[in-house]
């Protein structure tokens, strides 16, 4: 054994399974120490005035350290709730009880290695060693075929070379026991505090939401068995991933992905068993696919450090934005009198999620119909989103806000050619927006269309009980 005791410090990490850093600390240490640190700087509000982390993603985070610690109870463990900044909580704690090294996993944007480079430094100057684990991708960056400097900056090209060059590696088994220190070192392994704790407050469902999400490894593992297995929907993934209504149009794996609640590998290689069992298709190489994005955007941040929270993005674009907080109030709220929009933006203030289709579109009419600041868009996805991933969303708001890896110069989403595409009969809009339940079909989409005398039929006066558009939208005609 390398050492006597070890401190696991879990962050985006909250699993048994497939977990690295874990496996790592069980072969080289006697006893094992799990530790989940809650930074308060994640709960402070933004200069934009809403919470870095939101209610949505706060209770999910919640859920999934008390699964976590419910999983190591049950093979002998526990799970040591702190409270501070990792970076002096963790090694005083490790300190405290004699940890001679701390285990994690390492993480990619800037915040995050800063806390990392503070907390290995006060460990180091306290006598305990420091060992980091790559964990949260598909493929292990050491297994690159390139050096992470060198990571393509289009998409395309990337996903080619790791295919071609790359192996997946296998995932670690779950341990089956722990050895932990016990109530005679460890008397109390500290308390989960409600999310008031943070400042925010329970979010009840809406009644319109379909989405379900519990945090935590079993519940990731429930949501995969059902997908994959019960309902048998991988196989036909790549012609519903752009649905917007329901829970099974896609995955809806992102926000226990985000938490690390299961990891890529994991279900790379369930993707695996049910080719071999079932069927092997466009589909289910698409989820792999959508994995490969994941990565892509990790290492992009990797590369490009600080710059993809800079407004000028990692292509060094010139500062053209608005900063009207009006526009932004009226995009935030859905209540722009842009149907679609809206319908997306609502389901995100109410569920905390939107599907791919709505977050393309919505920050594309943030973007290039209002012309405001994109990084302000990309931060209410932040406090909002119960998936929120660093990489992923500031990567994809890079994209739209043509700063980013994009090849093509303009990205701009026509809303109505987009609507009548994924939503031709107004379904979604119908959902979200009940001012505007009485108009029929594909009409919804653009009320500004009706006549006064209709509109008045259907008791809707557009600047009274739905919004004028904001913005000149332009009609389907010319979309095609
Ligand atoms: C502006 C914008 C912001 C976004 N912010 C986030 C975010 O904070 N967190 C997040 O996980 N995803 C983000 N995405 C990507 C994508 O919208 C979500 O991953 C997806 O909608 C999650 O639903 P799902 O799990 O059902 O996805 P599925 O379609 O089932 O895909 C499976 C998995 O592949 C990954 N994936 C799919 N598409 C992408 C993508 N474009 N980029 C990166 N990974 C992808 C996700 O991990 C997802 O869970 C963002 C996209 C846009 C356009």
């Amino acid at each position: 054994m390398k050492y006597d005791r070890i401190l696991v410090w879990f962050r985006n990490d909250l699993r048994l399974g497939d977990n690295e850093t874990l496996t790592r600390a069980i072969q080289q240490g006697k006893k094992i120490i799990p530790v989940y640190c809650f930074d308060s700087r994640q709960f402070k509000s933004t200069s934009l005035g809403f919470a870095k982390t939101g209610a949505f993603r706060a209770q999910f985070l919640l859920e999934s350290v008390a699964d976590l610690r419910q999983s190591f109870q049950k093979i002998g463990g526990d799970l040591v709730i702190l409270k501070g900044n990792p970076e002096q909580a963790v090694p005083e704690f490790a300190k405290q009880l004699g940890a001679t090294a701390i285990y994690f996993s390492k993480e990619v944007a800037a915040e995050e290695r800063q806390v990392d480079k503070a907390l290995e430094e006060n460990a180091f100057s306290q006598g305990i060693a420091c060992e980091s684990f790559w964990q949260s991708t598909l493929y292990h960056k050491d297994d690159l075929p390139f050096p992470i400097r060198q990571t393509p900056e289009v998409f395309t090209q990337f996903r080619k070379e790791v295919e071609k060059g790359c192996k997946i590696r296998p995932s670690f088994p779950s341990p089956k026991q722990i050895s932990y220190p016990g109530k005679a070192v460890i008397p109390d392994a500290g308390e989960l505090l409600p999310l008031t704790t943070y400042g925010l407050e329970y979010r009840k469902q809406a009644q319109q939401s379909w989405l379900y999400v519990r945090g935590g490894e079993s519940a990731a593992q429930e949501r995969l068995q059902s997908y994959f297995w019960e309902k048998d929907l991988l196989k036909n993934y790549k012609q519903t991933r752009n649905g917007l209504i329901g829970m099974d149009y896609s995955s809806k794996l992102s926000p226990w992905l985000a938490l690390g609640c299961i990891s890529p590998r994991s279900i790379y290689e369930e993707v695996k068993r049910y080719e071999k069992e079932r069927v092997k298709n466009d589909s289910t190489y698409w989820l792999v696919f959508e994995l490969i994005w994941r990565d892509y955007f990790r290492l992009i941040a990797k590369k490009h450090g600080i710059k993809i929270f800079s407004l000028g993005g990692i292509r060094n674009q010139q500062d053209a934005w608005r900063r009207d907080k009006d526009l932004f109030e009226a995009w935030k709220s859905g209540q722009t009198g842009v149907p679609f929009v809206d319908a997306n933006m609502r389901e995100l203030n109410a569920t905390g999620f939107m599907s791919n289709r709505g977050r393309q579109l919505v920050a594309s009419f943030l973007v290039n119909d209002l012309g405001i600041d994109w990084t302000w868009g990309a931060r209410y996805f932040e406090s909002l989103l119960v998936d929120y991933d660093v990489c992923s969303n500031w990567g994809n708001w890079m994209y739209v806000g043509g700063v980013g890896n994009d090849p093509r110069e303009n990205r701009y989403f026509n809303i109505l050619r987009q609507a009548s595409t994924y939503d031709k009969k107004g379904d979604f809009v119908r959902l979200w927006i009940p001012e505007l339940q009485a108009i029929s079909g594909f009409d919804i989409h653009q009320p500004w269309e009706l006549s006064t005398a209709t509109l008045r039929n259907l008791k809707i006066q557009l600047g009274h009980s739905y919004p004028h558009a904001l913005g000149k939208i332009p009609a389907l005609e010319k979309a095609y």
